[in-house]
C-alpha cells in the first residue's frame, strides 16, 4: 500500500492545506494528525468570542468527523508526534512508527510563556488555540476583572473584546507604546486611545512580578510598585513557532522550521508551512500567508513543483473601538514616514528612498483608504 501524505496539525494550515490538495488530488491516501481534538475553527475569532456571543464551542464550524469526511482523509485527534526520522521516511507516536510519502509540518507556535512569582498560577491563561479558550471562559464565569499582558496585536484585540464582554479591562506590558514591533506611535496612539474610550487602563513600562491570591480575588504587584485587582490574567506576551522536534530530526531551524519558496525544509520529503514556517526567511504568523502557501504546496504535493509568492500582506486588526489596518514595512526596508489626519482619523504612510510606498497604517475612518493603497504596496516576498 501507499504511503500517506501525512499533514502534523488541523489549524488553518493543516486543514487548508489537505483542502487544497484535495482539489488537485482526490486519491492518494491523506493523514492528519493532531494534538488537539480536531475541531476545524478560525483561530483568529478567538479574539472576538464575545463581540460574537460565541464561547468555544460555537466558534467550532465542523467536527473532526465531518472533516475527515469532506477530506476523504484520515484525522488522528489526541496524537502528539514524538519524532522524525527522515532516513527512513517515517514518525513517531511514542512508540509507534508511522510512515509517510511526504510529511507536512504545520504544527504551529507555541505561547511565550514567563515564570510568574506569587500563589495564583493557575490563574494565568494564555490563548492560542480553541481549547485555551475553552478554559480561559470557563474560568471566566462570574468574573468581572481581567488583567492582560501584553499590548501587541493580540492583547489589544482582548482588550477590545472582553471590554464588550463587560470586563473591566487593564493591559500590562514593558513597552512605551501599544504593538510596538508593528506601529509608528501615531498611530499606537489612536489605538490606545480607541481602547480607553471602552475603559481599557493601560500600563505602560511595568512587568508583573507577583501575582497573589487575596480574599476577593488576585492582586498583580507590577515592578513600579503599583498594584492591580483583577480575577483572572490572560497571557498574550508573543508566540515562538514551534521548531524542536525539527530541529531533533536535524532539520535546518532559524526562528521557525526553515524552508525555500516550495515550501521544502532542508530534507527533500518534509514541507513546513504556516505559524511553524521560516519561508525563505520570512516567519509571518497571519491567515494570508498560511493561505498563500497552503495553494502553492498543494501543487507541489501533486506533482507540479510550485513556488510560493506573498502579494501586500495588510493585517486588519480587530479593534473595532478604533479600526486599524497594517501593513508593516518589508523585511531589511526602512524609509521616511508622514502622519495625515487627525484625532483618531490617521494614515501614516511609509515611503522609501525612490518615493514609493513601503507600508502603512490606517485607523479609524482612514481605513476606508486601504484598498486604493494596497495597489501602491510592494510585495512582501515576489
Ligand atoms: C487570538 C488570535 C487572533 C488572531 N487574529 C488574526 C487575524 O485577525 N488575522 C490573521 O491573519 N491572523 C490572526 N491570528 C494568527 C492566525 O490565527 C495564525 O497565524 C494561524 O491560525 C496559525 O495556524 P497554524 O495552522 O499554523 O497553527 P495552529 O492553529 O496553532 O495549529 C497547530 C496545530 O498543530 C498541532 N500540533 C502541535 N504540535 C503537535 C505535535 N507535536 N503533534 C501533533 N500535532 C501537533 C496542534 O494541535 C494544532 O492542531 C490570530 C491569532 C490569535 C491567537
Amino acid at each position: 500500500m501507499t504511503s500517506p501524505v501525512v499533514i502534523i496539525g488541523t489549524g488553518l494550515a493543516g486543514y487548508n492545506l489537505a483542502r487544497e490538495f484535495r482539489k488537485l488530488d482526490a486519491q492518494t491516501p491523506l493523514l492528519l494528525i493532531t494534538a488537539d481534538d480536531g475541531r476545524s475553527y478560525s483561530k483568529p475569532m478567538l479574539s472576538m468570542g464575545f463581540a460574537k456571543q460565541k464561547d468555544a464551542d460555537g466558534l467550532v464550524m465542523a467536527e473532526p468527523g465531518a472533516m475527515a469526511e469532506q477530506l476523504n482523509a484520515e484525522i488522528r485527534t489526541h496524537t502528539r508526534i514524538s519524532g522524525i526520522d527522515p532516513g527512513h521516511k517515517r514518525l513517531w507516536i511514542g512508540e509507534e512508527a508511522v510512515e509517510y510519502r511526504e510529511l507536512v509540518l504545520a504544527w504551529g507556535a507555541q505561547t511565550v510563556q514567563v515564570p510568574i512569582e506569587g500563589d495564583a498560577g493557575e490563574w494565568v491563561f494564555p490563548i492560542n488555540d480553541l481549547e485555551d479558550y475553552a478554559r480561559f471562559r470557563a474560568a471566566a464565569v462570574g468574573k468581572q476583572r481581567v488583567l492582560i499582558l501584553g499590548a501587541g496585536l493580540i492583547g489589544c484585540e482582548f482588550a477590545n473584546d472582553m471590554s464588550v464582554g463587560g470586563f473591566q479591562v487593564d493591559v500590562v506590558a514593558p513597552c512605551e507604546q501599544v504593538m510596538p514591533t508593528l506601529l509608528h506611535p501615531a498611530a499606537a496612539a489612536a489605538v490606545q486611545a480607541g481602547l480607553e474610550n471602552l475603559g481599557v487602563r493601560f500600563h505602560l513600562g511595568p512587568v508583573l512580578n507577583r501575582l497573589q491570591q487575596v480574599a476577593n480575588g488576585l492582586e498583580a504587584h507590577l515592578s513600579d510598585g503599583s498594584v492591580i485587582a483583577c480575577d483572572l490574567v490572560v497571557s498574550a506576551i508573543g508566540l515562538r513557532p514551534r521548531i524542536d522536534l525539527a530541529a531533533a530530526a536535524g532539520l535546518q531551524t532559524n526562528r521557525g522550521v526553515s524552508v525555500d519558496r516550495e515550501l521544502r525544509t532542508s530534507h527533500a520529503n518534509i514541507f513546513a508551512l504556516g505559524d511553524c514556517a521560516e519561508v525563505d526567511g520570512i516567519n509571518l504568523l497571519y491567515v494570508m500567508p498560511l493561505m498563500s502557501c497552503a495553494r502553492a504546496l498543494a501543487q507541489t504535493l501533486a506533482g507540479k513543483p510550485t513556488a510560493v509568492a506573498y502579494g501586500p500582506m495588510p493585517i486588519t486588526v480587530k479593534t473595532p473601538a478604533c479600526p486599524l489596518v497594517v501593513s508593516p514595512p518589508p523585511q531589511g526596508h526602512e524609509g521616511t514616514w508622514r502622519v495625515e489626519g487627525q484625532g483618531s482619523d490617521l494614515k501614516v504612510l511609509c515611503h522609501g528612498a525612490d518615493g514609493n510606498l513601503l507600508s502603512y497604517a490606517l485607523t479609524g475612518a482612514a481605513v476606508m483608504e486601504k484598498l486604493a493603497l494596497n495597489r501602491l504596496l510592494p510585495p512582501v516576498m515576489a
